[in-house]
């Protein structure tokens, strides 16, 4: 007999160690028959024999267990723990196993952290999109509530009002524009874009494309280096031209006016992260810098230094997201360098063909 249950142990032992989980059995006299090495992992070495309540502390764990041994078939509950300095959510589930005379329980822990923060990203943006829509929403509905009204008869009024309301129709529009483009940049991140791309032309068209709002805004734009000099990589080129309007679209509105932007490009011979020759393109502004605090978060989306400043200028705070996806998309990277009071310099590296 002592043979045979050294024997189911040693099976126990093998089917738990194959369950891609953290997973315990426990006997009905509430010890530890087997545990796997995902649940040494979490829960430390030498757990078999050991009393379950000396090693699982949880109460909606042990609240769990204890159901399943009284005779509930399964009982299932999801908690948080620390993990070192970061929170981690399990799924645990607990399920009578009945082997021959021998009632065990079978109890799996599932990391459930990436989902957990998925949906938790998912009802932020959705929280954000709404609140974005919501200001202009409510100062058109504002304004058509006074022409209909107060205003009726008062042209001049009448002419200023429509004037705000056009640009918080057009705030909406752009705030559309980006979240379309955002989605399209994000389902087609996995696929490696084809085309062979010459970013130096590139740049050139990107810059006249700036030139009138750079004129209104008394900012000069000056490409450095050779324009005829020629840097191929593997790209997609629409994308790449939403970056560096992005790019110089932010340098124009917040390198504040009378600003000079250099946008500078080069070859790198080695890029330790790219791990291999990468086209460094720069755009560079004279504007009042970043605090170094924000530079981490600058590419989250609707992340703003100063909320006011971005919708003064009209910005949708997803300019920089676009940015960081479309040059994930093509497995380069972004590099942000700031000085607070004498500017900020965008890089773009892309790996070389
Ligand atoms: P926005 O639509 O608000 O411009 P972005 O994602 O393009 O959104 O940029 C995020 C934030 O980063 C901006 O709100 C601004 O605070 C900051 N930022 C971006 N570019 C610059 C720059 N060249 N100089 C200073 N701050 C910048």
């Amino acid at each position: 007999i002592k043979g045979a249950v050294m024997r189911n142990e040693t099976i126990f032992s093998a089917l738990l160690e194959a369950i891609p989980l953290a997973g315990l059995l426990i006997t009905d006299e509430e010890r530890i028959l087997c545990a796997n090495s995902a649940a040494t992992l979490l829960f430390g070495d030498n757990l078999v024999g050991l009393a379950y309540i000396s090693v699982l502390r949880h109460p909606a764990v042990l609240n769990a267990i204890e159901v399943t041994l009284g005779g509930q078939a399964e009982a299932k509950t999801r908690y948080t723990a620390a993990l070192g300095d970061q929170d981690v959510t399990y799924d645990m589930t607990c399920r009578r196993v009945k082997l021959g005379k021998k009632n065990l329980i079978l109890v799996c822990f599932r990391d459930v952290t990436d989902v957990e923060q998925a949906t938790q990203m998912r009802r932020d943006f959705v929280a954000n999109v709404s609140h974005e829509l919501r200001t202009p929403l409510t100062t058109l509905s504002g304004f058509i509530e006074t022409l209909q009204g107060p205003a009726r008869e008062d042209e001049a009024a009448r002419k200023r009002f429509l004037g705000i309301m056009s640009k918080e129709a057009a705030r909406m529009n752009r705030l559309v524009d980006d979240l379309l483009s955002l989605s399209r940049v994000e389902s087609d991140e996995r696929m490696r874009p084809i085309e062979q791309v010459e970013l130096n032309t590139l740049l050139q068209s990107c810059i006249i494309t700036m030139a009138a709002p750079a004129k209104s805004e008394k900012v000069d734009i000056t490409l450095l280096g050779d324009e005829s000099s020629e840097y191929f990589i593997q790209g997609d080129e629409d994308q790449l031209r939403q970056v560096f309007n992005n790019l110089l679209e932010n340098a124009i509105k917040y390198g504040g006016a009378n600003g000079k932007i250099t946008v500078g490009i080069e070859l790198v011979d080695h890029d330790a992260t790219l791990r291999g020759p990468a086209i460094c393109s720069c755009v560079c502004d004279t504007g009042p810098g970043i605090d170094p605090l924000h530079i981490p978060r600058l590419t989250e989306r609707f992340y703003r230094v100063d909320s006011h400043r971005s919708r003064a200028v009209g910005g949708t705070g997803l300019g920089l997201a676009i940015v960081k996806h479309i040059v994930n998309r093509h497995r380069g990277r972004l590099a942000i360098a700031s000085t607070l009071g004498e500017g900020t310099a965008f890089s773009v590296l892309l790996p070389a063909l």
